[in-house]
């Protein structure tokens, strides 16, 4: 295992009771460990021709934008509800903690666009799955799925049901 991953937290009964949160804020301010993980973010796409990288609001942003310029592509946020502003997509989907929905600016890729979906962590992979959704919704062609970290007990992979590759950093 890389070495940055001790510095992952794990937090107990965060947000709610019975949820391990995978803390990766330590993995993030220390300079060598963030670089570390954007490279191993970044290693398996360098060869794919992507037009933009698509992240997940709030801490896929994180590693989308850098990943975007390390792999010259655009940047695409996927946002809570309310934040974009034009004709949105909208979905919404189950989380391993309540309900959420997720927003796609409808303008916001070409039709046939090679799109990257990125996020910190794939737990039951509803997130991934309703981002995936709106992609499809905007006609863009999916090249696959990156995250820093799968809980691989949550199952989420499962649900990832398509033929691009998706990418896991760190399986946990
Ligand atoms: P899911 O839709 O269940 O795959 O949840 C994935 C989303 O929720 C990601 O955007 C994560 O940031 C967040 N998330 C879910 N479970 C955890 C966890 N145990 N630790 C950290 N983040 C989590």
């Amino acid at each position: 295992m890389p070495s940055w991953t001790r510095l992952i937290r794990d937090v107990a009964d965060f947000p709610r009771p019975g949820i391990v949160f995978k803390d990766i804020t330590p993995v993030l301010a220390d300079a060598a460990a963030f670089d570390a993980v954007l490279e191993a973010l970044a290693a398996p796409w360098r060869e794919t021709p992507i037009d933009a990288v698509l992240a997940i609001e709030a801490r896929g942003f994180i590693f989308g934008a850098p990943l975007a310029r390390a792999l010259g592509a655009g940047f695409v946020p996927i946002r809570k509800p309310g934040k974009l502003p034009g004709r949105t997509l909208s979905q919404r989907y189950a989380l391993e903690y309540g309900h959420d929905t997720l927003e796609l600016q409808a303008d916001a890729l070409p039709i046939g666009a090679r799109v990257l979906l990125v996020d910190d962590v794939l737990a039951t992979g509803g997130t991934l799955k309703a981002a995936r959704t709106l992609a499809e919704r905007a006609e863009a062609d999916i090249v696959g799925a990156a995250v820093l970290i799968e809980l691989t007990a949550l199952g989420g992979r499962a649900r990832w049901q398509s033929d691009a590759p998706l990418q896991a950093v760190l399986s946990m």
